[in-house]
């Protein structure tokens, strides 16, 4: 029979089996500042900490005078060895960061949104997935459990997983906003800031209540439990709703636009645990752009298409009466109240119609020759990366509106996603303007 004893030093064996696996990973010596060097610190933290604990529980173990003591030290060294073994998703993130799986517009793109979004430099690895989502300091958690302090340098890394088959899709470039929003989120304690403001508000106050009175009865649960279930919907649902007005807010109609065209074909009214229903999404998204000249523009240059998602905006809820749908009701309240709280942390950083407008008639004149749109042509700056957004949204659905001989229809926006021999094109343009800005900082 194999007692504890037996099986440590083939688990201690196994351990730094795994540990050797992540420091003889395929050769990545991201200089200071580059992508990845930060995940590259992160990871060699983690495992130097893995390294001194599992000399300290061998330690433990050797000097262990109990059968009680042996099986604490195996249980120690069995979570250490979970901890290296989760560690192995990082390899393929180092893959994407040496080789990223984006065009340079793009990566650009995403360099622009941290900085601008989240007002520092942090090491954005964007990876290939199935979904959209981030992962922020993967290892991070890891830290404490390890006895160690935080990670030597003051990169933050970040993991922006995105949809493989869409790598080369410009009109969802501004999906990235609402994921480095996560992060924004986090850094920033805007869920709690946005609830409090809202919380100044009794409606708010009353209708949140009401949700969690209406599942206790229906659901027959104790009070605190229902408390509980709704408390964390609605922690859940404002830091969606949030990253969604970072991203708006930030990027202006493009991101209503691609937000819209990704999600609706996927899910309709109904509310995730996660994530509330797309049309109440769109229906927050909306509320940002009406009565601005983003409306005018929208209404003036894309009618169908924008009349359609007036009303996909006001679908009818899912069960009106339900606990979750008077949730809904509470953030429909609290709606401007996010909103504030989003343009306090964005500042200047707010995209108005005011902002896009004014550059917007170069910007599409180029197009309409089918110049790059880099630059101004008299002042010489670079165009904003947004306004290519934008202007490149209006002009690819314009064109696909011509082709078709329905004209301009809400499937206007699907051809638009469609027409991937134009992306490049527009990517390419939010690469050159910010070659062209780093030259003009740096000349
Ligand atoms: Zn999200």
């Amino acid at each position: 029979m194999v007692s504890p004893g037996d099986d440590f030093p083939f688990l201690v064996e196994s351990a730094r089996r795994f540990i050797a696996l992540l420091a003889n990973r395929p050769a990545f010596d991201a200089k200071s500042g580059e992508r990845g060097s930060a995940l590259v610190q992160h990871i060699e933290h983690t495992t130097s900490g893995l390294e001194s604990q599992i000399d300290g529980v061998q330690a433990k173990f050797e000097a262990a005078t109990s059968p009680l003591e042996k099986s604490v030290a195996l249980k120690h060294l069995r979570l250490l060895t979970g901890y290296a073994h989760f560690m192995r998703r990082a390899l393929p993130w180092l893959e994407d960061a040496k080789n990223p799986p984006l065009e340079l517009g793009a990566l650009y793109f995403i360099d622009h949104l941290s900085e601008a979004m989240l007002k520092e430099v942090a090491d954005v690895v964007p990876t290939s997935a199935t979904e959209y989502s981030t992962e922020q300091q993967p290892f991070a958690p890891l830290f404490p459990k390890l006895g160690l302090g935080p990670a030597p340098g003051a990169l933050r890394p970040i993991i922006l997983n995105f949809p493989a088959l869409e790598a080369g899709s410009f009109p969802l470039l501004p999906l990235f906003a609402h994921e480095i929003g996560h992060t924004v989120v986090t850094k920033d304690r805007l869920t709690t800031k946005a609830l409090e403001r809202a919380q100044l508000n009794p409606e708010f106050n009353k209708l949140v209540e009401s949700s969690k009175k209406t599942l206790e009865i229906a659901e027959g649960l104790t009070e605190e439990r229902a408390s509980l279930i709704m408390d964390e919907r609605l922690s859940y649902w404002t830091i969606e709703l949030l990253c969604d007005q970072l991203a708006v807010q930030h990027l202006g109609a493009s991101y209503l636009l691609a937000f819209s065209v990704y999600l609706v074909p996927l899910t309709w009214n109904a509310p995730g645990p996660r994530h509330p229903p797309t049309t109440f999404r769109i229906s927050h998204l909306l509320r940002w752009v009406e009565g601005t000249p983003w409306e005018d523009l929208l209404t003036n240059r894309m009618p169908a298409s924008y009349a359609w998602l007036k009303e996909v905006a006001a679908a009818p809820r899912q069960k009106p009466a339900a606990p979750i749908s008077i949730l809904l009701d509470a953030l429909d309240v609290a709606q401007p109240d996010f909103a504030a709280t989003v343009s306090e942390s964005l500042g200047k950083n707010v995209y108005s119609a005011h902002d896009y407008l004014a550059e917007s008639r170069h910007l599409d004149d180029q197009l309409r020759y089918e110049v790059l749109p880099v630059q101004h042509p008299s002042k010489k700056t670079p165009f904003d990366p947004r306004a290519i957004l934008v202007s490149g949204w209006l002009t690819l659905h314009e064109e696909a509106a011509k082709a078709d001989p329905a004209g301009e229809t809400p499937s206007t926006l699907c051809r638009t996603l469609a027409a991937t021999d134009s992306h490049p094109f527009f990517t390419k343009a939010i690469e050159l303007s910010r070659v062209l800005g780093i030259w003009e900082k740096t000349g």
